[in-house]
């Protein structure tokens, strides 16, 4: 299915409209710097000034004079600025999910469904304002009490990937302001505009409050040495760093050299085991949406498939099927299941990784440039199934575009023990109908991963439960469930109500 061309300044037009709207102050674009490409036809959307990386000093400086104030305001009353951020969140849910289309190349629900995943994680967060509990812990002393109090940690930086553009930044900056915590954000090179308009709409949120300080979020705009100077930075006590693997090992180091706190959300390399007992048709709709959804770029996209020897011939030809059946275009047709790879690069890199596997022994089904000629200067792919005879060093890489290795299986164990066979622990999950294997998938001996699904695909997940994964995925936990703690200090208090003062473990002095 072919998508009509648009003109070049369309989509410009179209992103300008969009920031007027959600207040993104027009003095922020400017006629050079960084050029800013919407990859649905590679034109350019605005240019805008980079953050000189010896200007972070002072930035920092700022957020931590903000950071002293806000720490002061009551959790609960923190909780009320997100509760209005919710607020003008719904109320931009539409333009912002359309400049993430425009700008990460997301078809229109995917963009409006991170915009979804904001606002849950604000009301999570309102929620959470009132619940940052510590523990009473009883003291071997008499006549004393033991606490532990969570306290505000300081400045945290966040640096963030182009394919989340939005929803990354709010799990981290809806959490990290009600635990009292000032936010600057780097976000990715290739999704600037984005940022933007999410500081204009914290802006708005931030105008009807009266307690948000100057400096409590700032965004810096550019490449790497931007993010590199907050990583350095003493002053920054937490870096909440979400990208690839390389960029997570650049990372942790620098931070770990100044003995500061990170939180690391990087590459995955997700598969799903299809068991003998599997639901076929419930297993072909989870496969399509997690394997090519977003074009296969998600950190939780599913990259390996690992099938049951005797069902396998027959779950390739029903995915043959069903990708022959997906309509690849632009993401602001409604129609449109898979848009564009980000750039020239990531096809490159498609291209590269399809030639290896072949090469290996795959036999490879799809892959290839599509719609070259009504977007010469964007990059759109079909999704490719590789049949590998192993799982050979090609697919234990992460390949950031839509390409679902298939290796298959006798013996369960077998299957977990390639499943685990990878340097990469972000999501995962198991396709079966025989409750032992479900629960051998979830145990111990099972998945190795962050996240582990019975039934769903690896993709998706809800804002709930805590975001990340293990090994090369960079350990790091995000949104729901106690991931907050990672944005707090533990204080241990024991107070003495006695007349007297005993010391631990019976010691005498004095
Ligand atoms: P990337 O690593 O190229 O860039 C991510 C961010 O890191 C950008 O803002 C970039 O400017 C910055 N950066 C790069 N090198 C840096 C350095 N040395 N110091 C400081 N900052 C640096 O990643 P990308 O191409 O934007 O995104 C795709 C990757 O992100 C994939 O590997 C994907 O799996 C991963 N990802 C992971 C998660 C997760 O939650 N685990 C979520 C989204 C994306």
């Amino acid at each position: 299915m072919i998508s009509e061309p648009k003109k070049s300044d369309e989509f410009a037009a179209k992103a300008k409209a969009i920031m007027q709207r959600l207040g993104v102050d027009q003095r922020l674009l400017a006629d050079d710097g960084l050029k800013v490409r919407t990859p649905i036809d590679g034109s350019v959307l605005a240019s805008l000034p980079t953050t000189d990386s010896n200007a972070i000093d002072d930035v920092v400086v700022r957020a931590h004079e903000a950071f002293l104030n806000w720490r002061l305001v009551p959790a609960p009353r923190r909780g009320e600025l997100i509760r209005l951020l919710g607020e003008e969140l719904r109320l931009a849910k539409d333009d912002l999910g359309c400049l993430v289309s425009l700008e990460a190349g997301k078809i229109l629900s995917e963009g409006r469904g991170e915009v979804q995943e904001m606002i849950d994680i604000c009301d999570f967060a309102v929620g959470l304002s009132r619940q940052l509990y510590g523990k009473t812990i009883a003291s071997e002393r008499p006549g004393h009490r033991m606490m532990e109090s969570w306290l505000p940690l300081g400045v945290c930086a966040v640096i963030s990937a182009f394919n989340f553009p939005v929803a990354v930044w709010s799990w981290n900056t809806a959490i990290a302001l009600v635990c009292g915590n000032s936010v600057i954000w780097k976000p990715s090179e290739k999704a600037p505009l984005t940022a933007l308009a999410c500081d204009a709409i914290l802006q708005r949120a931030m105008n009807r409050f009266a307690y948000a300080p100057d400096g409590l979020h700032t965004v810096v705009v550019g490449w790497a040495d931007v993010g590199n100077a907050l990583v350095c930075h003493a002053g920054v006590p937490l870096v909440s760093a979400t990208g690839s693997t390389r960029m997570g090992k650049a990372v942790a180091p620098l931070v770990a050299q100044r003995l500061g706190r990170s939180i690391l959300e990087l590459g995955g390399n997700n598969a799903m085991i299809v068991a003998l007992s599997a639901d076929l048709d419930l297993a072909v709709r989870a496969i399509a949406f997690s394997a090519v959804g977003t074009a296969g770029q998600r950190c939780t996209s599913l990259r390996r498939i690992i099938v049951h020897d005797s069902i396998a011939d027959s779950l390739l030809n029903r995915l043959q099927a069903a990708y022959d059946s997906l309509p690849i275009g632009s993401p602001l047709d409604p129609k449109t299941l898979v848009g564009p790879l980000i750039d020239q690069a990531a096809f490159q890199s498609m291209e590269t990784a399809l030639e290896t596997a072949s090469q290996d022994g795959g036999t490879v089904h799809g892959g290839g440039r599509v719609l070259a000629e009504t977007y010469p200067e964007a990059w759109y792919a079909k999704p490719a199934i590789v049949d590998m005879p192993c799982q050979s060093e090609i697919v234990r890489q992460e390949t950031f575009a839509p390409i679902l290795y298939l290796m298959r299986y006798e013996k369960f164990e077998e299957a977990l023990e390639m499943h685990n066979g990878v340097a990469q622990g972000l999501s995962s999950g198991i396709f079966t109908n025989d409750v032992r294997e479900a629960e051998r998938f979830l145990s111990a001996e099972g998945s190795d991963c962050g996240i582990a699904n019975v039934n769903i695909g690896p993709s998706g997940a809800e804002i709930g439960g805590a975001f990340g994964g293990e090994k090369e995925t960079g350990g790091g936990r995000e949104a729901g469930s106690d991931a907050w703690r990672g944005y707090m200090r533990r204080a241990t208090n024991t107070i003495n109500y006695s007349t007297e003062l005993p010391l631990a473990q019976d010691v005498v002095f004095l």
